[in-house]
């Protein structure tokens, strides 16, 4: 049924893909009954992943059976409930596209890597990415209910000989604790929700026991492809490790189910605080409108849009990658034409492990002093006037009563607006200005090179106090 037809019938796309499953749960699981369907561990122990297995769920095209006989493939699973969503006679369902090997993932692309993110490089233990200021992300696991072909960490996830090991999770918890800077921990994988309950359980616990650690944060597709896992004595268990945040990872709006729901509601009622993470994927979800459905079927079950993400530059996601003028063009669909609580940041994960970078429209047209000039998302042009006798210092007697937090190394821009610095030079800035020259009475003296009032005063404060402390610059390359 097309829009014009479903219109005509007054039938949502929703209550169509729900029918679909519905039809394809009789078909293929017919004899399985509630009790075994509903249970989390039925699902896991009979996942599909042979051409046999999913020859009974769906016709299978030329280049998936080609996908599934590739014999270094990343690994393919499927729990049946997923497998229901997916259309078995259009091969372009986007339910199928994530979970379903082509022959195409398996061509390599300019600027494709292994680990593009360069994760396992700014890892101080196996398992513990610790890339910003005051968070790590913690890999527990490599397992995952189903497999995305898209995945960040094909280099690892599926693999279970590549699991980490109780001492693993031991070292990367002895980071935290020795490394008070930590205040917030995001645990993925892999998927944490598919390890056995009590490991998880005793995981939490010892975070929680860490005192500088406020958060915990859970990343996980287990709502998505087994929501049957979110049961009362998971949420019994969760509820013990609050302030704990999950955010789910949805692409498409045909992913959302009832049972999703219910998942989301039990997590909700929890008082698990949730958000959703997306992939912007090439022929499944880059289209305003498959986007603005998604984001407003989130919201109705309290689950906040909060990336969407450019796909990486990783081995096997070639064929899904679009441009990223896209992402900006969905932005601009979504920002102002619906709430801003349902619109997501879309964020490039900086290739060679730089972190996320928001991405978004112009909405700043010119500037000048005393006036912003913005524009709307309907193109209306307007002008902030600026105050002419705004005082920033004032804010500075307040601000004085709360801790700094040190950033060594990581503060960037904000150290340059904050007067703490004053240039942020690339590695070999000065050495290649000296240009090999020796010593001699014009560049001996490097305080002329100190800007006055800029850098760390005696009191420690920022730029602006009375005794500035002069820092010689780096000479000759020295000191970067
Ligand atoms: S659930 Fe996450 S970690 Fe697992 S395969 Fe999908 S993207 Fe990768």
């Amino acid at each position: 049924m097309n829009s014009v037809e479903m219109q005509a019938s007054g039938t949502s796309a929703m209550q169509v893909w729900q029918a679909q499953a519905m039809e394809t749960r009789q078909r293929v699981w017919g004899d399985v009954p509630d009790e075994k369907w509903n249970d989390w561990r039925w699902q896991l122990s009979h996942r599909l992943n042979s051409l046999e297995d999913l020859s009974r769920v769906m016709e299978l095209t030329d280049e998936e059976i080609e996908g599934l006989s590739a014999p270094d493939k990343f690994r393919v699973d499927i729990t049946p409930y997923f497998a229901t969503l997916i259309d078995p006679t259009d091969p372009k369902c986007p339910v199928r596209r994530q979970v379903m090997p082509l022959g195409r993932e398996l061509r390599a692309f300019t600027s494709m890597m292994e680990d593009s993110l360069a994760e396992d490089a700014h890892s101080p233990v196996p398992g513990l990415v610790h890339r910003y200021p005051d968070r790590v992300l913690m890999l527990v696991t490599t397992q995952c209910a189903s497999y995305c072909r898209y995945c960040t960490r094909s280099r690892i996830v599926g693999d279970s000989s590549a699991n980490f090991s109780r001492q693993e999770h031991e070292a990367q918890l002895d980071y935290i604790r020795r490394t008070p800077q930590i205040r917030d921990v995001l645990i993925s994988g892999g998927d944490g929700l598919t390890m056995p309950p009590k490991i998880l359980d005793r995981l939490l616990g010892d975070l929680r026991a860490i005192p500088h650690v406020e958060i915990v944060r859970i990343g996980s597709r287990v709502p998505v492809f087994l929501p049957q896992r979110i049961d009362d004595e998971f949420c019994a268990m969760i509820r013990k490790y609050h302030p704990l945040w999950i955010n789910i990872h949805v692409n498409h709006p045909r992913e959302i189910t009832p049972e999703l729901r219910e998942a989301c509601n039990r997590l909700a009622d929890a008082g698990v605080p949730l958000g959703n993470q997306s992939v912007l994927l090439a022929g499944v979800n880059d289209s305003v409108h498959i986007q603005r459905l998604l984001v407003h079927e989130l919201v109705k079950m309290r689950v906040r849009p909060y990336y969407l993400y450019q796909c990486d530059m990783v081995e096997g996601a070639g064929h899904f990658r679009t441009t990223v003028s896209k992402g900006i063009e969905i932005i601009e669909g979504l920002r102002g034409h619906t709430s801003g609580y349902a619109v997501p940041t879309f964020v490039v994960d900086a290739p060679g492990g730089g972190g996320k970078i928001p991405v978004m429209p112009n909405y700043v047209l010119s500037q000048a002093p005393g006036k912003v000039v913005l524009r709307n998302y309907e193109g209306f042009i307007t002008t902030y006037t600026e105050p002419l006798d705004y005082d920033p210092l004032e804010i500075r007697h307040l601000e004085s009563q709360i801790p700094r937090r040190t950033e060594a190394g990581q503060e960037g821009i904000a150290s340059l607006l904050e007067g703490r610095q004053f240039a942020i030079r690339p590695q070999g800035f000065d050495a290649t200005h000296a240009r090999g020259g020796e010593m001699h009475r014009l560049r001996a003296d490097s305080s002329k090179w100190q800007p006055f009032l800029v850098g760390e005063t005696l009191e420690g404060t920022a730029g602006g106090g009375d005794q500035p402390a002069i820092e010689a610059p780096a000479q000759n390359g020295e000191g970067e």
